[in-house]
Formats: structure tokens, C-alpha cells, sequence
């Protein structure tokens, strides 16, 4: 493996032991959601000055005002998204530094994911390729309308704070998908996980979060 995946130090695997021993101590229970985690970089994702608390549970910037969710986060979600058994099509709204990303790539058989925003979408495909991450589709636009070309997805995964449910993302939701996204502004946001049946969206609140808006267009 090249030296700047492996990493030394605080960007040493033996740091992401302890990071995933704090998740399962914090709750993270999904066996598959924290190997993935204990083997995925996160330091190549976040900038060089960074790197050596990659393994903090905490959100760090990545430019242009975004932030790389915390570790808990992109755990819980996961998680979440998983619950309800193994994902082939995922949809994430946020690509951002692509860590998330890289993470669900391992969980699930395909994943599309769309970002408004292009250098930081540029930058996470260059860390998804040099982690040889193949199954993965990046496009830019404006995620609020989803991606309906490839849809309808088991999975979606919104990493930015939505006022309500888009109604699109809701559309292309398959029969017996999963939804998990943040929802409410600024200061009061609740993690919501949707599920589709027959008969409608059955809707559940998690815990409070703190994301990023959800903005429309693109940069
Ligand atoms: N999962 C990412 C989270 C990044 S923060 C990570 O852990 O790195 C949320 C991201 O959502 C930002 O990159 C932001 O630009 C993006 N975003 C916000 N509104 C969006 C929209 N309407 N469509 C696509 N991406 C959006």
C-alpha cells in the first residue's frame, strides 16, 4: 500500500483502532459499519493540516464552508441505512470529501452520489480512485431533485440539512427503501430515517444533529 493511505502516527491504523473502539463505546453496533470504518483512511479525506485528527470524533473543514462529518455520524447513518438488510443501490446527497462515500461503497453494491458544489467533488474522486473504489458514480448537480437516472435506490443517505423532505428524493425511493436524513434549519435539526411500504412513509426521529444546509444550485 502506498505511504500516504497507510499513514504514521496519528494517521496510523493503530488510531483508527481506538476510533472505532470509542463508536462501539458510543453505541455503533453494526459489525460491518465499523470494519469498514477501522479500514477505510480517513485522514487522506481531510486537508494535509488536518490529517493528525483524522481519527477525532469530529467534524472537520474541507473548504468552501463544508465539513467532513464526524466519524459518529457517517457511523450512525450507515448504520441506519443498513438496518433493514444489505443495500444494492445507494443514493448519497453531499459527496463532500467523499469519506462517507468510500464508506458506503464497501456496504453496498453500487453507489451514485451528488454534489453541488465541483472542486469538492473533484477532490473526493481522486481519493475514492487512488482507494480503488470503482463502484462508485459521482455527479455534480443540485441533489435536492436526487438522481433519477439511475433510481429507484434501496439506500438514500443526505449529509446536508434539508428544511423538509424533497419530494423527488421521496419518489425515487424504492418500495422498502430507506431514507436517512437530517431535517429541520440551522439550530434544531433531527436525524430522520424514512421507510417506504405500501402504504405510504413511515417516518422516524433519531436524535438532534447538527449538519450543513442543504442549498440549492450549484458552485
Ligand atoms: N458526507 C460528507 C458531508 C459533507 S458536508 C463528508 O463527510 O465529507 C455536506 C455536503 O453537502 C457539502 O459538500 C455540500 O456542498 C453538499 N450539499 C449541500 N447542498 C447540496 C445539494 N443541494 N446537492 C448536492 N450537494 C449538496
Amino acid at each position: 500500500m502506498n505511504l500516504r493511505l497507510q499513514g504514521i502516527g496519528m494517521t496510523s491504523r493503530r488510531t483508527r483502532e481506538r476510533m472505532v473502539r470509542r463508536l462501539e463505546e458510543h453505541g455503533i453496533g453494526n459489525a460491518a459499519v465499523l470494519q469498514v470504518m477501522l479500514e477505510t483512511p480517513r485522514h487522506i479525506f481531510v486537508e494535509d493540516a488536518f490529517a493528525s485528527r483524522a481519527y477525532e470524533d469530529t467534524a472537520l473543514p474541507i473548504g468552501f464552508n463544508q465539513t467532513i462529518s464526524q466519524p459518529y455520524i457517517v457511523a450512525r447513518m450507515t448504520e441506519l441505512l443498513l438496518d433493514k438488510g444489505p443495500l444494492d443501490k445507494a443514493l448519497e446527497i453531499g459527496t463532500g470529501s467523499g469519506y462517507q462515500t468510500a464508506v458506503l461503497a464497501q456496504l453496498a453494491k453500487r453507489v451514485y452520489s451528488v454534489e453541488r458544489i465541483y472542486p469538492l467533488q473533484q477532490r473526493a474522486r481522486q481519493c475514492l480512485n487512488d482507494l480503488r473504489l470503482r463502484n462508485v458514480r459521482l455527479k455534480h448537480a443540485d441533489g435536492s431533485w436526487g438522481w433519477e437516472e439511475y433510481a429507484p435506490y434501496d439506500g438514500i443517505l443526505v449529509t446536508a440539512a434539508a428544511d423538509t423532505l424533497p419530494e423527488p428524493l421521496l419518489e425515487q425511493l424504492a418500495r422498502h427503501g430507506v431514507m436517512v436524513i437530517p431535517v429541520g434549519n440551522g439550530r434544531s435539526q433531527v436525524l430522520q430515517r424514512v421507510t417506504r411500504s405500501e402504504i405510504g412513509f413511515q417516518v422516524e426521529a433519531i436524535e438532534p444533529v447538527s449538519f450543513v444546509p442543504l442549498l440549492p444550485g450549484v458552485l
